[in-house]
C-alpha cells in the first residue's frame, strides 16, 4: 500500500535536521519555563541549573523529571507557562487515586494536538471519504475530543458517539456507514460480542474497515481478536492526557511500532528504579519532554508506561522513531506471592484460547488468593460439565506456565463480568497483607 502524508516534509525530516530542531525548540521551552513557571525555576535551582547549560540533546538528562505527584500537587493551577487570557481548554486526569491533574491547552496547543492526530490517521490511509465513529469518552478525558478535532481536520464526517449504548452504536454504524472506529480495547471486545448475539456479521453487514484502539494497554493476541471479530484492521494508538492526549504515537500501515512524533516531543527510555538512561531496544519506562506545548510544556514527564524504542528505519519512510507496544505501567505490577506478575502476561494466555471469550477479571483477595475469573466464548459451552472442567484445569495450567503460580479459575457465561464505558478495571485487590 502506498504510504499518504499529512505533513510529508516533517513526518520525513532527516535525523540530523530533526535533532537540530528538536534542541531548538528543548532549549526555547527550557527558558520559557526558567522565566515563567515556580516549580521549574524551584527546580533548576536545586540543580544550579541554568537554560544555557542545555547545549545539546544529551543535555536533556540534566533536566529534572516531572512525575505524576508534581503534576498532582499543582491541582487546581497547573504548571501554566502562559497568562490566563492565552488559556484556550482544561482537561483532567484522574487516574485511580487521589486528586486529578490539571491540564491546560492554548488555542494552538488544541490546533498542535489536532495536527498530529490528523498525522497519525492519514498515516493509516484514512481520508476525507471516511466516517470516524468515536466512541471514547467526550469530555474532561482528552481521548474523544483531540480525535475528534484531528479526524474533523482531515475532513472525515465525525460521529461523536461517546462510549456505551451498543444498540445505539449499532444504528449509527448501519445507517451512516461508519468506517473507521475509535475505541477502547475493552469495548471493542464488548462491541464484537454484542454483534455477534444480535446475529450481525460486521463484514457482510457493516462497512467497518479500521479501528484505532487505545486509552488501555492491550496484546496482540487481543489485537488479533478485535480484527477477527469486527472484521477490521486495528491501529493501535498511544498517548496520554499530561502529552495532550491520543496522537503522540500511532502505528503505520506496517503495524510494527508506534511512530512518535519527535518533532513534538523528546522521547527517552529509563530504567524504571534508577531512572538511568537505557540504550534503543531495551524495555523502560517511557519519559518525555514535550517541544511545542505552548500552555503547559512539561520536562521530562515520567510516563510509568514500560516499552522499548525500535531504532531501524521503517519501511513507510518515516523518520520518527517507533516506540514498541505497551506492556503495562511500571506501576501496574501485581506481586502475588512472592511472584513478580504484569496483567498483560495473563490477558496473552487468556486471548489465545478459542473458548475463551471477551472479558476477565483478576481478582486478589484474603491472604494472597489470586482467582482468574474469564468470560467463555459465545457458543464455547455445549453443555458438558466436563468439557468446563477441562477448560478451567487447561487455562489454569496456562496461566501457571506463564505466571508462575497458580491461580483459581472460574468460568463465567459470556457478557456477564462487568464493562466499564472507560477504562477497563481488569485488577480488582482486595488483599489485606
Ligand atoms: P489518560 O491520561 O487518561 O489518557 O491515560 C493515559 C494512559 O493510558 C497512558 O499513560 C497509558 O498507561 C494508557 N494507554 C494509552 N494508550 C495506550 C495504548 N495504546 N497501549 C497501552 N496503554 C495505553
Ligand atoms: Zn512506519
Amino acid at each position: 500500500m502506498e504510504t499518504m502524508f499529512w505533513d510529508k516534509r516533517n513526518e520525513t525530516m532527516g535525523r540530523p535536521a530533526l535533532e537540530a530542531l528538536q534542541l531548538k525548540r528543548l532549549q526555547s521551552t527550557v527558558r520559557r519555563l526558567a522565566r515563567r513557571v515556580p516549580f521549574y525555576q524551584e527546580k533548576f535551582a536545586e540543580r544550579g541549573l541554568k537554560p544555557a547549560d542545555i547545549r545539546t540533546l544529551a543535555d536533556a538528562q540534566k533536566l529534572p523529571f516531572t512525575t505524576n505527584a508534581d503534576l498532582r500537587a499543582s491541582y487546581p493551577k497547573g504548571l501554566v507557562a502562559v497568562g490566563p487570557e492565552s488559556l484556550a481548554r482544561l482537561h483532567t486526569s484522574s487516574g485511580t487515586t487521589g486528586k486529578p491533574k490539571a491540564l491546560f491547552f492554548s488555542r494552538r496547543d488544541v490546533g498542535n494536538a489536532a495536527d498530529l492526530m490528523a498525522r497519525c490517521l492519514t498515516m493509516t490511509g484514512v481520508t476525507r471519504q471516511d466516517v470516524l465513529q468515536n466512541m471514547m469518552t467526550y469530555g474532561l478525558f482528552t481521548g474523544a475530543l483531540v480525535m475528534h478535532y484531528g479526524a474533523e481536520k482531515v475532513g472525515c464526517l465525525v460521529i461523536p458517539a461517546g462510549p456505551g449504548n451498543s444498540e445505539k452504536q449499532l444504528l449509527l454504524m448501519q445507517d451512516f456507514r461508519s468506517t473507521v472506529l475509535h475505541i477502547t480495547p475493552s469495548y471493542a471486545l464488548y462491541f464484537a460480542g454484542f454483534l455477534e448475539s444480535k446475529g450481525i456479521d460486521p463484514r457482510r453487514d457493516l462497512a467497518l474497515r479500521k479501528a484505532f484502539v487505545g486509552a488501555e494497554p492491550y496484546t496482540e493476541e487481543t489485537r488479533r481478536k478485535i480484527e477477527r471479530t469486527l472484521g477490521v484492521e486495528v491501529y493501535n494508538s498511544y498517548g496520554l492526557s499530561e502529552m495532550s492526549g491520543p496522537g503522540v504515537a500511532f502505528e503505520c500501515a506496517q503495524k510494527r511500532g508506534m511512530h512518535l512524533w519527535e518533532d513534538n516531543y523528546l522521547l527517552e527510555i529509563v530504567d524504571p528504579k534508577s531512572g538511568q538512561p537505557l540504550p534503543d531496544g531495551q524495555r523502560g519506562e517511557l519519559v518525555l519532554t514535550t517541544l511545542c506545548r505552548e500552555a503547559m510544556p512539561i520536562l521530562r514527564y515520567r510516563t510509568r508506561d514500560i516499552t522499548a524504542v525500535i531504532a531501524r528505519p521503517c519501511a513507510c519512510g518515516r523518520t520518527h522513531r517507533r516506540i514498541d507496544r505497551i506492556t503495562g505501567r511500571s506501576d501496574d505490577m501485581l506481586i502475588v506471592r512472592g511472584v513478580n506478575i504484569y496483567p498483560q502476561q495473563i490477558e496473552q494466555v487468556l486471548m489465545a484460547i478459542p473458548e475463551v471469550g471477551r472479558n476477565y477479571v483478576i481478582q486478589l483477595e484474603g491472604l494472597d488468593e489470586m482467582t482468574v475469573r474469564v468470560e467463555l466464548a459465545e457458543g464455547g459451552f455445549d453443555g458438558q460439565v466436563s468439557r468446563l472442567a477441562r477448560l478451567r484445569e487447561e487455562i489454569g495450567a496456562r496461566l501457571r506456565a506463564e505466571i508462575l503460580t497458580k491461580p483459581k479459575v472460574e468460568l463465567a457465561p459470556p457478557g456477564s463480568l462487568p464493562v466499564s464505558e472507560g477504562k477497563a478495571k481488569r485488577v480488582i485487590d482486595t488483599r489485606k497483607l
